[in-house]
């Protein structure tokens, strides 16, 4: 383990791998012959409209996208292109040099300026002096690397964190100031950020590293040890977790995917367990109801804190989810001429008020037992997460009066299974920490099709482009967000089906345990590589068997 020093621009704690951004400075050339210039200028000229044509950083905020552009200012200005310009035609200098020379010149004299704001202006114009170089002299893109990581660079500007922002979980940079914009930047999209100048970036290229970075404390730590971890373990959220446990397995691609297990009873999550699984990403409770009595709140704490108390790690209880196929003793619904487009999940705990309340109470109190995650299921519009939040906020309420210990943090989610809850997903997705996509569900409502009718078989296809794009919304939508993407529905178990999932983006299967291992397995051998022509088959798939042959030709 190794630890440095650095000083914070933005706040937070994160965990993750290290990627690092950098070029190569010492093959600049010099000089140039008298018949080289003008391709030169020209070369100038283009990169200088590249930036300033589509370089724009937008955000919502007016106000800090002039303040974000200021760096596109800085860039349009007559002297600096003159000095380049005569450089190249007066000095014989190449285009990399000249740059190089001329924001050295500025550099210089700004920091004869007495004034901090005016030194920070320094690093805006390295870092311009970075992109420039990177764009005119290498192609070195970041490695495909699809998890979430740390960048590493040696110059930050608006434009890397722009290109990146949605990958990126923090930023270490060699150089930089508070008020550079790309440290406003940083801060406004709350990305955690540290400025170190005692790295070594040539040393840290492709080494892979694990990295915690504390801005509280402003440390860094490569490569970590068990007991850093260990401390660390509580701070991090949840989705920085994964890469602290060393079952989850990652594709060829460095992509983490966690495999956790559907479950309807303690003893097979025991099994789960010796299988080496990541968690529980549903616990269906319906069983609690099947005896015509209600079970009690201490009945049902009793199970969950068992639960809890078997792992560290997640369990997500699906709180009961009584209703057209899940008949229940204690529930009697009435009969319906419709049942599953009728009172089911969410749909009856307005209707059955108390129990539900009880359920919640069990399920909370049981949170200070481990790691506990509620889920709703068969959620459908925007009222009823809201309606369902506002009950848990009830709760809790209670519980801290009645000084009943739960997890004032434990996570909220929601199944995905109706076509309106995808289509609000970008709505839905503000109230949620993390989601679980039923495919059971969600492919008999999308297709308009019974999951239990054998003679609709062949219209029930999880691969269905309609399936598949409603999947891909929801996990672009998610990830945008931040936020975890599961999936419960008997698709995640599909052998066949695990590396379009991957592709998909889902970040966590939860499946049968008869093939949790096959799917562990299927994951480590995954190759990105395999399949770089996927997004661009994505919307051109016109049938379920187009999306398979797909599969099947690579
Ligand atoms: C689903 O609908 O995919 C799901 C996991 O829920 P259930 O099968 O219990 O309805
Ligand atoms: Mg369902």
């Amino acid at each position: 383990m190794r630890i440095y020093n650095g000083f914070s621009v933005s706040n937070g704690i994160v965990y993750g791998k290290v990627v690092t951004l950098f070029y190569e400075k010492n093959f600049i050339q010099d000089k140039i012959s008298d018949n080289e210039k003008e391709r030169e200028i020209i070369r100038f000229e283009n990169l200088l409209s590249s930036y300033l044509e589509v370089d724009r950083v937008k955000v919502d905020d007016k106000k800090l996208e002039n303040l974000l552009n200021v760096h596109i200012e800085l860039i349009d200005d007559p002297f600096l292109k003159d000095t380049v310009k005569n450089k190249i035609l007066i000095e014989n200098k190449s285009l990399e040099k000249a740059i190089e020379e001329t924001f050295g010149h500025i550099c210089f004299e700004l920091n004869n300026l007495d004034s901090d704001y005016m030194r920070d202006r320094i690093y805006d114009y390295i870092s311009i002096q970075d992109e420039f170089i990177r764009d005119l002299t290498s192609d070195e893109e970041i490695e495909i690397y699809e998890n979430k990581f740390i960048l590493f660079t040696e110059n930050l500007s608006p434009k890397i964190i722009e290109k990146y922002k949605e990958r990126l979980i923090a930023i270490v940079s060699k150089n930089g100031g508070r008020t550079s914009h790309a440290s406003l930047y940083a801060k406004n999209l709350q990305i955690p950020y540290i400025i170190c100048d005692s790295l070594d970036f040539q040393e840290l290229k492709n080494k892979n590293f694990d990295c915690i970075l504390d801005c509280n404390q402003e440390k860094i730590f490569l490569n970590p040890d068990d007991e850093t971890i260990n401390i660390y373990k509580k701070l991090l959220k949840s989705s920085q977790k994964e890469f602290l446990d060393k079952n989850i397995v990652r594709t060829k691609n460095n992509r983490y995917v966690r495999v956790c297990s559907n479950i309807s009873s303690f003893e097979e999550f025991e099994v789960s367990l010796k299988n080496g699984t990541d968690g529980c990403g549903l616990f269906r409770t319906e069983f609690l109801y099947m005896s015509s009595e209600s079970p009690t709140e201490e009945y049902q704490f009793k199970i969950f804190k068992k639960l809890a108390q078997s792992t560290d790690k997640p369990i997500v209880i699906r709180t009961f989810d009584i209703g057209a196929d899940k008949k229940s003793k204690f529930f009697r619904l009435d009969e319906e001429k419709n049942p599953f487009l009728g009172l089911r999940g969410f749909r009856i705990y307005k209707e059955f008020y108390k129990e539900l309340r009880k359920h919640l109470r069990a399920i909370l109190r049981a949170s200070a037992f481990g790691n506990i995650k509620i889920m709703i299921p068969m959620i459908t519009t925007l009222d009823e997460v809201l309606w369902i939040k506002n009950e848990i906020l009830k709760i809790k309420d209670e519980l801290r009066e009645e000084k009943i210990d739960f997890d004032e943090n434990i996570e909220f989610g929601i199944m995905i299974e109706t076509p309106a809850s995808v289509f609000l997903f970008d709505i839905l997705v503000k109230e949620v920490d993390f989601v679980s996509i039923g495919t059971n569900d969600l492919v008999q409502y999308m297709l308009a099709c019974d999951r239990e009718n054998s003679k609709m078989q062949q219209l029930y296809d999880c691969y269905d482009p309609s399936v598949i794009r409603s999947i891909h919304r929801v996990v672009d939508i998610a990830h945008r967000n931040g936020k975890i993407v599961s999936m419960c529905g008997n698709f995640a178990s599909e052998l066949d089906a695990v590396e379009l999932l991957i592709l998909l983006g889902i970040d966590e299967f939860s499946v049968t345990n008869d093939v949790l291992q096959k799917i562990k397995k299927k994951i480590k051998l995954f190759d990105h590589n395999n399949y770089l022509d996927f997004f661009d088959n994505i919307n051109k798939f016109k049938t379920g068997r187009s999306v398979i042959n797909y599969f099947d030709n690579k």
